[in-house]
């Protein structure tokens, strides 16, 4: 894999953003393979597509570009608030690649967010402009990695050090069981869980670990009377998925 963008191709476009996108968009559509199906070609959709970017025409996978100069950091703007999350909430929401780009013009940090970890939770509000601004009253959001469980954040580029394609792969085949929740408070409970899990930051832990957790948890999800219960549940369902491995009495493993 290049990391360099060929800054040529876009000698022609004055307007920075637009030479921007113009770069970005060819190296994604010259290095990056289908984290779904590992097919080496993803496909442009011509400009302006409301759809999104790219997809894949071996396994229709599709993917939105966002890309940001220097380091990725903890959030990503995401245009219009009541857009994103209309996108969120349709069946048509796309897989998301973020990069972040060094002034060299060279890709420090690449990934996919695979589309079944979006829920509304993960997408910041963001005050109304003043009404001074041009476009007084938008509200725009944010995307907050934070709120994203490791496992949903797979990486191509981490730190400008290229992950092998094998290791990719099986990432995203990990957590493809997450398609399957429908429901949006299910998918919640799941995702709570693994975030809780990879604040732990260990690869064993015991049941009271994310019992530790009970009031923060409380908090997200106010109406449920049984939250440890609720985690055991979760814990299981994590467990016959493949994404955990239950040891001793109360002791799991990570996978
Ligand atoms: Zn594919």
């Amino acid at each position: 894999m290049k990391l360099n963008f060929d800054s040529k191709i876009a000698d022609n476009y004055k307007n920075q953003s637009q030479r921007m996108r113009v770069l970005t968009e060819d190296w994604v559509f010259n290095e990056i393979f289908c984290p779904n199906c590992g097919s080496l070609k993803i496909n442009k959709y011509a400009n302006n597509k409301p759809v999104a970017d790219f997809y894949c025409n071996k396994c229709l996978e599709e993917f939105e570009l966002k890309s940001k100069k220097g380091k990725i950091g903890k959030k990503v703007s995401a245009g219009a608030y009541s857009k994103m999350i209309e996108r969120i909430n349709s069946i048509t929401k796309p897989n998301f690649f973020f990069m972040g780009y060094l002034k060299t013009l060279y890709v420090n940090d690449f990934f996919v967010i695979p589309k079944h970890f979006f829920i509304s939770e993960i997408i910041e509000k963001r005050n109304p402009l003043s009404k001074n601004a041009i476009r007084a009253g938008w509200i725009g959001s944010n995307i907050l990695f934070s709120r994203i469980p490791k496992a949903g954040q797979i990486f191509y580029v981490e730190n400008g050090k290229e992950i092998p394609k094998n290791k990719i792969l099986e990432k995203w085949q990990k957590t493809v069981f997450l398609k399957d929740i429908k429901e949006v408070n299910a998918k919640g409970w799941i995702l709570d869980i693994m975030n809780c899990i990879d604040s732990l930051n260990k690869k064993e832990f015991s049941l009271q670990d994310i019992y530790d957790f009970e009031s923060d948890l409380q908090s997200i999800h106010k109406d449920n009377k049984n939250i440890k219960p609720k985690i055991r549940q979760q814990l299981q369902f994590l467990r016959d998925k493949g994404y955990l491995e239950f040891l001793d009495r109360g002791k799991y493993k990570l996978i």
